[in-house]
């Protein structure tokens, strides 16, 4: 349940019920209004509550698309790259900047570094994982999805969304580990969960973090 993070009694006749830009719940009272009267109200409006923060919460972690201007960053493997525009035709990186083109079709060029990347990071992730596991996936492949980091079909064929890679690497291999799973449970039953558990004991904490992470799926098209 979520509680009143603060009470503010004043002049007014009626019980109001606010969620800040931090998700977090303000209680406007009358003066006369007794603690068990507000918390009843607060309870009983418990749904509304959740869904409002919940959507704030979002909103506050919102984040705009890239121009791809100097100066701005772009994240890859967790880590926050600084984006510098200059005379290449190539794309260079150091490990902790870009230096992209100055062409319009430097976001392709973008993507496409990201996509081999990916595809680089993901099959020697999934090769090692799947060996400790003991489980044999199909075959990997790397998408453009903005909704899912991956998925494994019924023929154990694991996607991944290139964006996967802008995660830190604790959360690219919980993906890895979670979608491995899936060849030994086609569902999200409590077995599945202790099969990524033996894996991943941190798994919460990953899941989170994509949770309140989802944005950076739409920074690049
Ligand atoms: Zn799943």
């Amino acid at each position: 349940m979520i509680e009143p993070k603060k009470i503010v009694k004043s002049r007014r006749k009626t019980i109001a019920l606010v969620i800040d830009s931090d998700g977090e719940l303000i209680v406007r009272a009358p003066f006369y209004a007794s603690n068990h009267d507000i918390m009843r109200f607060v309870q009983e409006k418990q749904d509304w509550i959740e869904q409002k923060s919940e959507e704030m919460k979002l909103k506050k972690q919102e984040r705009p698309k890239l121009a791809l201007q100097d100066g701005e960053t772009i994240p890859y493997l967790g880590r926050e790259c600084m984006i510098f525009r200059g005379m290449t035709k190539k794309i260079y990186f150091d490990g902790k900047a870009f230096l992209l083109p100055e062409t319009q079709d430097a976001d392709t060029k973008l993507v496409t570094w990201y996509k081999k990347r990916a595809a680089v990071i993901l099959q020697e992730r999934v090769e090692t994982i799947a060996k400790n596991m003991q489980v044999v996936p199909e075959g990997v492949k790397i998408t453009s999805a903005k909704t899912r980091w991956g998925s494994c079909s019924g023929t154990n064929h694991i996607n991944f969304s290139w964006r996967l890679i802008m995660c830190p690497p604790e959360v690219v291999d919980y993906v890895v580990v979670h979608e491995l799973c899936h060849i030994l449970h086609k569902n999200h039953s409590r077995s599945f969960w202790e099969s990524v558990e033996r894996v991943d004991a941190s798994y919460r904490e990953h899941e989170k973090w994509l949770k309140d992470n989802r944005r950076i799926m739409e920074i690049l098209e």
